[in-house]
């Protein structure tokens, strides 16, 4: 079966933004400009405006903008860092990578986010940080976390890779904690033409303590061969911030447009046996998955697949569980554990079509017909 609605399209956004930005991408590239100057700075520029932050260090990749961030924080052996199970691997890698030790924390089980509870729940006297992840493009209730992790003397870093432009009551995801971590890998919301990611934060001398860890512990300033401390190699490069700055551009718009599909999945999905995940009210999803659970999700998976239906799990193994944190698991967490088999994530990107959801909804209808009605389904 060919494919008929694919699971994204990251040409169709490549083709759109490539004659606005054809002559400058080719004007770098041939007068040799390839690592920094102006681009990587008016790239950091409106991301931290759009952000709602004083600052934007542009790095390698999202699991650095973690890493680098926890490490000019200081947070490294001895520490416990609190995060939820259920997220992509390198939230954890990042904590373990700095030499602290990863808190594994159960979610909600309507929204799958960390809350303060759930956090509590993990806390000991080592932990030092927090990661709260807004997986899937929900912001986690960050007015809970940041009170609870106040009260708890915790430093809070959000992990904001799949929530670039995502808000909780109005504010951007990414300027609640002392920083915001993002990724821009080609399939995030805003992607890069390669590997990219930033750190958002209003701490200038936090700002300063990643720049320079990003760029061998050079000090700020043009001082080629001055280095403060021991850093590594995790810049932005030109021609990225070229095309991330034209995708900012358009993100609003083509957020607005993942938006409307994922209503009108919920609409045609209402009532059935699949379930949604739920969006607590202050919060504006972006939508960068759109997952649903269901009963025998490997059964229905293939029948879409037959269809013509690409799908994606995220994630089939919670973190505590996986084989290189095993070690960490302090003990079951149910909701990640109960999740982790039933959900599915369905096709989702700007240029999606309304027809392609029919034809998603239709199939995915008709694979669970007579399946099991899942505790909360049609809500
Ligand atoms: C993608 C992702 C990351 C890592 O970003 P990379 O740019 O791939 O290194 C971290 N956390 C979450 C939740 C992600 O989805």
């Amino acid at each position: 079966m060919n494919t008929i609605v694919p699971f994204t399209d990251l040409g169709a956004m490549a083709r759109e933004i490539w004659p606005a930005i054809g002559a400058d991408f080719t004007g770098a590239l041939l007068a040799g400009r390839y690592i920094g100057g102006p681009e990587v700075a008016a790239f950091e520029r409106a991301w931290a405006s759009y952000c709602g932050t004083e600052q934007a260090i542009g790095v390698g990749n999202g699991t650095d903008a973690l890493l680098l961030t926890l490490e000019a924080l200081g947070i490294g052996p001895g520490d416990g860092v609190v995060l939820p199970s259920n997220t992509f691997i390198a939230t954890a890698e990042a904590v373990v990578r700095a030499g602290a030790v990863p808190q594994f924390a159960d979610v909600d089980p309507g929204t799958l986010l960390l809350t303060p509870e759930t956090m509590r729940a993990a806390v000991t006297p080592q932990t030092r940080a927090v990661i709260p992840v807004h997986l899937y493009g929900q912001p986690v209730d960050m007015v809970g976390i940041c009170a609870a992790a106040e009260a708890a003397g915790l430093v809070v870093i959000e992990d904001a890779a799949q929530a670039h432009g995502a808000r909780w009551d109005g504010r951007p995801a990414g300027s609640f904690g002392v920083a915001g971590c993002f990724s821009f890998y080609p399939g995030k919301n805003l992607g890069a033409f390669g590997d990219a990611g930033a750190v958002v934060t209003s701490d200038p001398a936090l700002a300063d303590r990643i720049r320079s860890l990003a760029n061998h512990g050079r000090p700020g300033g043009a001082v080629h061969y001055a280095h403060d401390l021991i850093g590594t190699n995790s810049r932005l490069d030109t021609l990225q911030s070229i095309a991330l700055g034209e995708k900012l551009r358009r993100n609003e718009e083509w957020t607005r447009r993942r938006i409307a599909r994922a209503e009108q999945y919920r609409r045609l999905l209402s009532g059935s046996p699949v379930r949604m995940v739920e969006v607590a009210e202050p919060a504006r999803h972006v939508y960068h998955l759109m997952v649903v659970r269901v009963s025998e999700r490997e059964r229905v998976q293939a029948r879409l697949a037959e269809a013509g239906v690409q799908t994606g799990v995220h994630y089939p193994t919670p973190c505590h569980l996986l084989p290189p944190l095993r070690r960490f698991a302090g003990g079951p967490l149910p909701v990640c554990e109960q999740a982790a088999a039933e959900i599915l994530s369905l096709p989702m990107y700007p240029h999606l079509t309304p027809i392609q959801v029919e034809y998603v909804c239709e199939t995915l209808l008709e694979a669970v017909g007579g399946g099991e009605v899942l505790d909360g389904a049609a809500s």
